[in-house]
C-alpha cells in the first residue's frame, strides 16, 4: 500500500502521517526533509541563490531511515545526522527555494521512489500524488487556512521555548512566511503543490488531531 499525503506547510501532514503509520503498521517517509537536507548542504557551503546548488548536487549523499512504529524519520547527510538541524526556520525558507530547481527535484525523485518501494508506506510532501507516486493506492490533500496553520506553528514554537514566538508581531511574521511558502510551492513551474483530481480533500481547521488521524486511517482501510 502506498499512501500519498500532500498539502501546504503546517497543515499537520507529518504528525498525522506519523500517527497513521503507527496505527496501520506502515513506514512513514517525510519528503520535505530531503529538500531541507539539500538546503542545509547549500547553506553550509555558502550557496545564496537557489540554482547555485546544482553543481553541488553530486557531492550530496543522503541516507534516509524512515520512521517505523510511529518513530521519527532520521536523515543523514554525508555521514552527519541532520535530523534536528534541518528543522531550523531559515532552512524552511531555503528548502522552499531550492525545491523550485528542476535538477534538485530530479535528484531526489529516485530516492523517494526507492524508499516507497520498500514496504507499505505513508509518504508526505507536495507532489507525492502528482509526480512521485502517481499510482498511490490512496491520495489525500490535507489542508487548513493559513491562519489556522500559523496559530499551530506559533504554539509549536512557544512549546519549544523558541524566542521567535515571543517576538513582537510573531503571528504576522509567521503568517507572512506561510503565505510566501504557499505561493512559492503553488506557483512554481515544476511539480507545483496542487490537489490531484483523485485525491480526497481533508480540511483540518475544525478537526482535532485524533479526528484527522481517524479520518485518514479509515480511508486507507477502506481501500485495502
Ligand atoms: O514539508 P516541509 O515544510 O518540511 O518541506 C520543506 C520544503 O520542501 C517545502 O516548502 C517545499 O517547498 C519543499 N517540498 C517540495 N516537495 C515535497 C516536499 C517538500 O517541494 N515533496
Amino acid at each position: 500500500m502506498q499512501v500519498a499525503i500532500d498539502g501546504p506547510s503546517g497543515a499537520g501532514k507529518s504528525t498525522v502521517s506519523r500517527a497513521c503509520a503507527k496505527e496501520l503498521g506502515y513506514i512513514y517517509i517525510d519528503t520535505g526533509a530531503l529538500y531541507r537536507a539539500v538546503a542545509l548542504f547549500g547553506k553550509r557551503n555558502g550557496v545564496t541563490v537557489a540554482d547555485g546548488i546544482v553543481p553541488l548536487l553530486p557531492q550530496i549523499k543522503l541516507d534516509v531511515y524512515p520512521g517505523e512504529g510511529g518513530g521519527e524519520q532520521r536523515i543523514v547527510l554525508n555521514g552527519d545526522d541532520v535530523t534536528q538541524a534541518i528543522r531550523d526556520n531559515d532552512i524552511s525558507l531555503i528548502a522552499s527555494r531550492v525545491s523550485a530547481v528542476p535538477a534538485v527535484r530530479e535528484f531526489l525523485l529516485n530516492t523517494q521512489r526507492g524508499l516507497a518501494s520498500r514496504s507499505d508506506c505513508i509518504m508526505d510532501g507536495r507532489d507525492i500524488g502528482s509526480v512521485v507516486l502517481p499510482n498511490a493506492d490512496v491520495k489525500i490533500y490535507l489542508t487548513a487556512t493559513a491562519e489556522t496553520r500559523t496559530r499551530r506553528r506559533l504554539l509549536e514554537l512557544t512549546q519549544k521555548g523558541d524566542p521567535l514566538a515571543e517576538a513582537d508581531g510573531a503571528f504576522d511574521t509567521l503568517l507572512a512566511q506561510i503565505n510566501k511558502r504557499d505561493s512559492d510551492d503553488m506557483n512554481r513551474e515544476i511539480a507545483p503543490l496542487t490537489q490531484c483530481d483523485d485525491a480526497v480533500l481533508i480540511e483540518t481547521d475544525d478537526l482535532d488531531f485524533a479526528g484527522t488521524v481517524a479520518a485518514v486511517a479509515e480511508l486507507v482501510r477502506g481501500r485495502k
